[in-house]
């Protein structure tokens, strides 16, 4: 019987790096039956709406999604297609492995970090309220009569919000992850120090957590040091548990550390479905050119098999990708040390890593 799996081609980028999984996909003896999903701009202007409950519904039915990235509209337009996803279908945990492969030039080797993001709460709510708007002022006010300073009158806001029941099925899934694949540390990151009612919950939830799992050691750190440190030496960190917006820029920063987007995979996981997607956006500037990395997609789709129990074809795709690397022949620009040496583009990328699952 074929998987089958809802596939989201994005746009951007997208449709590149998707069908060139696809076709890697192909070769590994997995048969997969794609139900084919649009969303963002194409959808607004075919269905009238970014986000169609027929991809919704697919989802749900199927409990499986690769998706490529999509564009998100700034300051106006519709709110993200990928935040709603995840909020819609309570996908509530974001993991992002972030590891170096031999052969990537980065200053830091042997970096075996992964990054799990909480997806449902904090500044992602989407919940805004616009300067001048009756809200807008009906909140000064209760900010004024709580005895707090007063707030300019020509403010917008947007808020911030972390719950104890969030929190603690978070930080149970780092733990649960950690235990399952042999990990000795989870680091929860916060700013607990300043934001006392919503890091700072975050924070107890993780302490009272970590008392259940004696077997993994527990540490927190405060956001802004656990940038320098992850800088500094990023050995010292291995599982990561981050509210949702540390946990989208620490991410990046750990994409940063392994060789960049290009190579950074990721999964939006709920208790019984999940979205495999790379951690990078839809790079609208090079759209149709193809010159991006489809690695960072691949190795999503590694990590979809492993979520299928397929995990022999897992470990195959992810040594065909790494293999690749190692060689250094058929690279993209974002892998090559001098930008001014040619690269390989998009496509090529993709034959190669077919060659090496052909052999
Ligand atoms: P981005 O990740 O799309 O790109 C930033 C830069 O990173 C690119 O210009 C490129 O230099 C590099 N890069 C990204 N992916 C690469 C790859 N595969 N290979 C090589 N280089 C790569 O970030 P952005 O420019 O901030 O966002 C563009 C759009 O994507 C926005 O609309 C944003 O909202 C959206 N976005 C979507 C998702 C998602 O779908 N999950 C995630 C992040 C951003």
């Amino acid at each position: 019987m074929p998987y089958k799996v809802t596939l989201i081609p994005g746009d951007g980028i997208g449709p590149e790096v998707v069908e060139s999984t696809r076709r890697v996909l192909a070769v590994l003896g997995i048969e997969f039956d794609w139900e084919i999903g649009i969303v963002g701009e194409a959808a607004q202007q075919q269905f009238g709406t970014p986000l169609p409950d027929k991809v919704l519904e697919s989802i749900k039915k199927n409990k499986v999604a690769l998706k490529g990235p999509v564009t998100t509209p700034i300051g106006t337009g519709f709110r993200s297609v990928n935040v709603a996803l995840r909020q819609r279908l309570d996908l509530y945990a974001c993991l992002r492995p972030c590891k170096t492969y031999p052969g990537i030039h980065t200053p830091f080797q042997n970096v075996d970090i992964v990054v799990v993001r909480e997806n449902t709460e904090d500044l992602y709510s989407g919940i805004e309220f616009a300067r001048g708007s009756s809200e807008s002022e009906k909140l000064r006010e209760l900010i004024t009569k709580s005895g707090y300073k007063p707030v300019r009158e020509d403010s917008g806001f947007s808020i911030k919000f972390i719950s104890e029941t969030g929190s603690r099925r978070i930080v149970k899934f780092a733990f649960e992850y950690a235990r399952a694949n042999r990990r000795k540390k989870v680091t929860a990151v916060h700013k607990a120090n300043i934001m006392k009612f919503t890091d700072g919950l975050f924070l107890s939830v993780a302490r009272e957590v970590a008392k259940e799992y004696a077997d993994i050691e527990f540490e927190d750190v405060v956001v802004d040091a656990a940038c320098m440190r992850l800088v500094k030496n990023p050995k010292l960190f291995d599982v990561m548990v981050l509210p949702n917006l540390y946990g989208d820029i620490v991410s990046d920063l750990c994409a940063g550390l392994v060789g960049g987007l290009g190579v950074a995979p990721g999964a939006n996981m709920g208790d019984n479905m999940a979205i495999f997607e790379p951690t990078h956006g839809s790079a609208p500037k090079y759209r149709g050119q193809n010159k991006i990395n489809p690695m960072a997609m691949m190795l999503s789709a590694k990590m979809m098999l492993l979520y299928l129990g397929e995990k022999q074809a897992a470990e195959r795709l992810e040594k065909a990708v790494a293999d690749v690397i190692a060689e250094g022949k058929k690279l993209t620009y974002d892998l090559k040390p001098d930008p001014s040496e040619p690269a390989a583009t998009t496509s090529e990328v993709a034959d190669a890593v077919i060659e090496k699952l052909k052999k």
